[in-house]
Parts: structure tokens; sequence; C-alpha cells
């Protein structure tokens, strides 16, 4: 099974590819990192580099704008979700102490 990427087989794959376009989103404004490469592999059990390489070879270089759509990244519904997201999870990390 070498090379089989881990995240393209991941049970939640389009949460993790949420995650990621999140996480660039979040590095654009400025706001505080929740969807790093690191948070995002703790939550789901895999490798930052796992990570990394399937945004590089299985989002990036393919068809991202298709991506974005099939996610529905840019409906406001997603939009509005995702804030909540944002918010609950912000919740959790604070009492978690960060
Ligand atoms: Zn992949």
């Amino acid at each position: 099974m070498a090379g089989r990427c881990k995240i393209c087989f991941h049970p939640k794959r389009l949460e993790i590819e949420n995650e990621i376009m999140m996480g660039f989103r979040e590095r654009i404004r400025g706001e505080r990192r929740l969807f790093s490469y690191r948070k995002i592999a703790l939550r789901y059990g895999v490798s930052k580099s796992a990570i990394g390489h399937h945004y590089r070879e299985h989002m990036l270089r393919p068809q991202a704008k298709e991506i974005r759509a099939a996610l529905g990244l840019d409906n406001p519904e997603t939009i509005e979700w995702a804030r909540q997201w944002r918010e609950s999870l912000g919740r959790i990390f604070k009492s978690n102490g960060g």
C-alpha cells in the first residue's frame, strides 16, 4: 500500500479538505490559527506531511476550483457553517487552555 494517500482514503476526507481551505482563509485574514496543518493532523489522526502532500498533489494541482465548488466553499451556507464551527472549536481550545 505504499504511496496510498491517507487523506484521499480517509472517511472524513471532505472535512479535512474543508479545514485545509479554512486554514488558508484564516492565514490570509491574519486570524488565530485553528486550522494549521498541525492542528488538522491532530484532529484526524493523520500526519502533518500527509496533509501537505494531499493538498499539493491532490487539491492544488488537479482542479482546485472544482474541489471548491464540490465542497460548496463559496456558498453562504457553508461560510456560515464554517464560522460557527470556528467559534465552537475556539471554545474547545480555550477550555483546554489553548
Ligand atoms: Zn490525497
